[in-house]
């Protein structure tokens, strides 16, 4: 054995890397090394058994922890690895389909549907005026679940949604496409269909590594079942190494199964299990605030133990304020404090339990010029013109997606009336025929108005054009935009926001050039790329700006100081959670976030929150009562005359509102100029002008590092804490 491997490992880390046991659970509490072991153990493995790289199936939760897998992976190495089949189980998934679409009745180069695209095609299937009872999100999750749940379960479709399924999945065929919970399912019966296909893809893998298994559904435990079962068939000395912990299992709410980890050896007999207790991640006293959160297992792993017994740290806070915005500057000045003693603002995380919280959080970031970045919330994949772009090459891509066909028939206008669009879709299904195909044979039989007809055709030529481009993927898009005169439609669409929307399309165009730039050299990979990216996948954790994500979105990263809003009942636990299973999962959700911090956590509670467009007032968080009250430093800052601003929308009417903040394309939604500062110009009693409060006049201000902090008071609005540069001198 290679010993530097004991440098980097306790002895149990090493011990586990070291075991040559086929099947192996790793059950371990947050931040103990399991990602860390997970690594070395193919690092090892890849120089002890010099295996080829695609011996190894090792799935991550995110394609983000893939990425920085095979990367830490190649600096080990000292070379530039590739694994072919690392993601996540439905990016692997989808690798497997396109090799095997045709036993399926599927292309290779099948439409996958997001989310979006499948609730717009089942608001086709469902009758307009059941939408209200038969709601299409709905509807959808039902036959997500059933689909996931059915190989191992034996559950058969509610009979209240059958036919909708039924046609559903017709429309799914008759499309070429595959929804999300398609990628686990038709995998499963591909491989039970066709053992033959099973044998062979399992015939070159020989390591299987599954990290986060907490949070997998019951699909992927399917897929991983009969993955094992061709590699006992191939016999080629197989290794199964899956690591998880129960208490992180958050996912339940899109039905992952925390039994899976639970029942791990029954599932896989002769399992062998281990576990980590050191945690390298986080002070003793975060630690011990976490144990109370922390659930009893069948594996008795037992309480967290801080690696170093010696290392220092601080108690947990836990600030109470009077409400949302007393919350969001009390967070704003506690990370100002914490960047003054020289925490890099990248290492600070803001987190929250439900997408509301982030806005009042923004505009108190922007206020006091404090740099930050919000993870995933900004949805950029769901803006109406990034749909529009990428339907159109979805579209482009396969002629038979009705989906997106019906989405960019009429964009730009066409010409083309309800009733045509419905005929239309008629006739490409009566006659089985792609898009393209069916429009030729209409216009041949003279099917529509000239008006009409001219519009079906200019509609093919873009794509039929476009279609050529597809090995050019930025220069494809351009073309795209210009053929369409795509911004001329969004300038008409929406006259007030268009600049922005085309900054996004912009963004967009930029985003596939770096995808080209990487490697990736055909619209069909970069459309892959882009459909099963989740909302960390992008994310680049930039130097100095605080990131802000929800608390799902935190899961496996770690911070120097955590923040943790909106502890209280309604919020955390979520009002949505009266079953048990779901209130254990609000929980283990707390556990997570408490977990990511290494050096200082604070949790907040803000009495009243302006949430549903009136006032709430929330109790104290039942999880809160159940950390003893000395092991957590409570800061009561409900009568401090400090923390004691009103809240947004006080009153009856609006009384006063803050800048409505026009988010950017990109995740970094603003980054002060933090160049140095010379000198102060910022002297008492001079005017100043900010662009959204207007003139005000300096109180006082005083260097902080790079930047001048002036107490300006505002005509207007009052006394604030501004930085400089967002400062005009007027006299
Ligand atoms: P989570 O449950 O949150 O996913 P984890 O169990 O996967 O956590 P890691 O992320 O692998 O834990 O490790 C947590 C931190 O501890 C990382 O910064 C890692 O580098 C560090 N760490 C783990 N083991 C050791 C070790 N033996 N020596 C030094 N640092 C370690
Ligand atoms: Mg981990």
């Amino acid at each position: 054995m290679n010993d530097k491997f004991k440098e980097f490992l306790n002895q149990e880390q090493y011990d586990i890397v070291k075991a040559r046991s086929p099947i192996n659970l790793i059950f371990a509490g947050a931040g103990t090394g399991k990602t860390r072991t997970l690594l070395y153990k193919i690092y090892y493995l890849l120089i002890e058994d010099q295996p080829e790289f695609h011996n190894f199936f090792i799935t991550t939760f995110t394609n983000k922890a893939a990425g920085e897998l095979r990367e830490r992976i190649s600096q080990q190495l000292n070379e530039k690895v590739y694994f072919p089949w690392l993601g996540t189980f439905h990016s692997l998934c989808s690798r497997i389909l396109r090799k095997y679409a045709s036993h399926l009745g599927f292309s290779e180069t099948f439409t996958i549907y997001d989310e979006d695209d499948s609730v717009r095609l089942l608001k086709r299937i469902i009758p307009k005026d059941k939408h209200k009872e038969d709601k299409p999100e709905r509807i959808l999750k039902k036959i997500s679940v059933f689909k996931e749940n059915y190989h191992e379960t034996g559950e058969v479709i509610d009979s209240d949604i059958e036919k909708y399924y039924r046609t559903y999945e017709k429309e799914l065929r008759n499309s070429d496409a595959m929804d999300f919970s398609d990628l686990l399912e038709k995998t499963i019966v591909l491989f039970e269909k066709e053992p033959v296909i099973l044998n062979e893809f399992t015939r070159s893998i020989k390591y299987v590594f599954v990290d986060e298994f907490q949070d997998t559904n019951l699909a992927q435990l399917r897929i991983l079942k009969l993955l094992w079962k061709g590699l006992l068939f191939n016999d080629n000395s197989p290794m199964l190494f899956v690591v998880g912990d129960e208490n992180q299992s958050i996912y339940g709410f899109r039905n992952a199964k925390v039994e899976n980890i639970l029942n791990f050896p029954d599932y896989f007999k002769g399992s062998k299990i281990f576990t980590l207790k050191k945690n390298y991640r986080s002070t003793a006293q975060i630690l011990d605030v976490a144990a109370h959160l922390a659930f009893d297992n069948p594996y008795k792993t037992g309480k967290l133990e801080p690696a170093d017994p010696h290392r220092g740290g601080e108690r947990v806070r836990y600030a109470i304020l009077k409400n949302d915005r007393a919350e969001a500057e009390y967070i704003v000045d506690r990370v100002q404090n914490v960047n003054a003693e020289g925490v890099d603002f990248s290492d600070i995380a803001v987190f929250f339990r439900t997408n509301f919280q982030v806005r009042i959080l923004e505009t108190y970031f922007r206020d006091h010029g404090i740099p930050y970045v919000v993870v995933g919330a900004q949805k950029f994949y769901e803006r109406k013109e990034i749909r529009d772009i990428i339907a159109y090459i979805k579209l482009v891509l396969n002629d038979k997606d009705t989906v997106n066909l019906n989405r960019v028939i009429n964009i730009p206008r066409r010409g083309l009336g309800k009733k045509t669009v419905d005929n239309f879709n008629a006739e490409i299904s009566r006659r089985e025929l792609p898009f393209s195909a069916a429009a030729e044979e209409l216009l041949a039989e003279n099917a529509f108005s000239a008006r009409q007809a001219q519009g079906i055709r200019s509609l093919m030529d873009v794509l039929k054009e476009i279609r050529e481009m597809i090995s050019s993927p930025s220069e494809a898009l351009m073309r795209l935009v210009e053929m369409l005169d795509y911004f001329d439609y969004l300038k008409e669409f929406d006259d007030e926001g268009y600049e922005d929307r085309i900054d996004n399309v912009n963004y967009l165009i930029r985003e596939i050039q770096h995808l080209e730039d990487e490697g990736f050299e055909t619209l069909h990979e970069i459309m892959e790329i882009l459909t099963l990216s989740s909302s960390v996948d992008s994310w680049k954790q930039e130097k100095g700006a605080v990131n802000l994500m929800t608390l799902h979105l935190s899961k496996g990263l770690e911070f120097d100081t955590v923040f943790i809003t909106g502890v209280e009942q309604g919020i955390l636990p979520h009002s949505n959670s009266q079953h048990p299973e779901q209130f254990k999962e609000e929980q283990r959700l707390l556990y997570v976030g408490i977990t990511r911090g290494k050096n200082r956590v604070f949790l907040t509670r803000a009495k009243e929150r302006f949430r549903f467009g009136e006032f709430v007032k929330n109790s104290e968080s039942e999880f809160i009562q159940m950390i003893p009250r000395e092991q957590m430093r409570y800061e009561d800052k409900t009568y401090s005359k400090r923390w004691t601003t009103e809240s947004l929308f006080r009153g009856k009417g609006e009384v006063k509102k803050s800048r409505p903040s026009t988010p950017l394309p990109k995740e970094i939604t603003y980054v002060p100029d933090l160049s140095p500062a010379t000198g102060n110009p910022f002297k008492k009693g001079i005017k100043v002008r900010h662009p959204d409060y207007g003139v005000g006049m300096v109180i006082s201000s005083h260097v902080a590092g790079s930047r001048i902090k002036v107490d300006v008071r505002f005509y207007k609005y009052g006394k604030k804490v501004m930085i400089g540069e967002f400062l005009e001198i007027v006299g």
